[in-house]
């Protein structure tokens, strides 16, 4: 690691592959043999187009998406498609079912209600979302457009697992996916819509990729505004407007990164490794404990508390010191959560649990 550079283990945005920050050091001056950096490019030159093309066939391979899908570079972030979504998709019953898992899913659905009904099926709020509710497959509604899940869970660190993701049938499953998205293989084909603001696995803010099935194309309600229509961006290939071409850049660095991490498959299993780690840890430990049910506990950001704010915050406070950094849980939660996306190196978790262990011996 290079040296002046922390352990950071912020939920977003959150850490770079150091690597694709080289590059993008090497290539800030001037990229390829064009005397400019990529943020003073025309969106609509040769040099750009080859890097929007590569993010988006990067993509494609790295999720297995089939030709049936668009991949759409946007803006706005996640929570524009709390309210793109239900713009696009209340096609004909203008419902749609929500599973609420925590607060992101809390934002989708009281976006969902200003076009529409938004039904929430089952929740696990009473618990502070510490568990995902187990679905009972006949309480679906059949009267809906859409039905949405929020897949990992960023602030209570749940997730549903690739064999846990609901089938819906006929009905198009919709996914927010913004931190958990490449860190292990999904099933694309069980989707219709896929949705990720990049700054927590994709690259920097900015950007949000966006995977939506063709025949979700082209049915938006008619007050919808021309950018937020799906169908200008498809039809556009992304630059209908000047696109957030940096960050589109970085994302498309990121997916070589994982292409070299042996693809999705490769990264999901240093993904499982690295958790791993941590949660036996959190099991073993007489001093802190994970907060998440063991079945849908996420791989990508790990609550934990000792049980005593006072501790939590001493931990704080002496890992930031050594260089270990935003590691402060969320308010609704409390205590610690550390996020450990693609992009934590192992050495990060390990010293991570070196330092927890180190802190359990001081205060027991
Ligand atoms: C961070 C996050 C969001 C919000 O993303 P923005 O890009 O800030 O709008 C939505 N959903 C999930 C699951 C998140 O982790």
């Amino acid at each position: 690691m290079t040296q002046d550079r922390v352990f950071n283990f912020s939920a977003g945005p959150s850490v770079l592959p150091e690597e694709v920050l080289l590059k993008a050091s090497n290539e800030m001056l001037s990229y390829g043999n064009s005397g400019m950096s990529v943020m003073e490019m025309s969106h609509r030159s040769k040099d750009f187009l080859s890097i929007i093309e590569s993010a988006e066939s990067h993509m494609r391979s790295l999720m297995k998406i089939p030709d049936n899908y668009k991949v759409l570079f946007l803006q706005g972030g996640a929570s524009l498609q709390f309210s793109m979504i239900p713009m696009n998709l209340f096609i004909k019953h203008k419902k749609a079912d929500f599973i609420d898992t925590g607060a992101w899913s809390t934002k989708a659905i009281k976006e969902a209600k200003i076009y529409g009904e938004a039904n929430v099926l089952a929740t696990s709020k009473e618990q502070v979302y510490s568990y995902i509710p187990k679905l009972d497959s006949s309480s679906f509604s059949n009267d809906v457009d859409y039905f949405h899940i929020t897949v990992n869970n960023t602030i209570y660190g749940t997730r549903y697992t690739p064999e846990n993701i609901p089938n819906t049938g006929s009905i198009p499953l919709v996914a927010d996916m913004s931190s958990n998205i490449l860190s292990e293989a999904y099933d694309i084909n069980k989707f219709s819509l896929i949705y990720a603001g990049a700054q927590k696995n994709i690259g920097p803010a900015g950007l949000t990729v966006v995977i939506i099935k063709d025949d979700l194309i082209g049915k938006a309600m008619d007050s919808t505004p021309t950018i937020l229509d799906y169908k200008t961006h498809v039809d556009n290939d992304s630059l209908y407007n000047t696109p957030p071409c940096y960050s589109i850049y970085i994302c498309k660095l990121v997916l070589e990164w994982i292409l070299g991490q042996g693809g999705v498959k490769g990264i999901e299993q240093i993904n499982k490794y690295k958790s791993n780690l941590l949660y036996s840890y959190l099991d073993e430990s007489n001093l802190f404990k994970g907060t998440v049910v063991k079945e849908d506990r996420s791989l990508m950001n790990i609550p934990f508390i000792t049980g005593n704010d006072e501790l939590d915050a001493l931990f704080i406070k002496e890992a930031t010191s050594k260089g270990f950094v935003n590691l402060k849980g969320h308010r609704s939660v409390g205590g610690m959560r550390a996020s450990i996306y693609n992009a934590m190196p192992v050495d990060g978790v390990q010293k991570l649990i070196a330092l927890m262990k180190e802190f359990e011996v001081n205060h027991k």
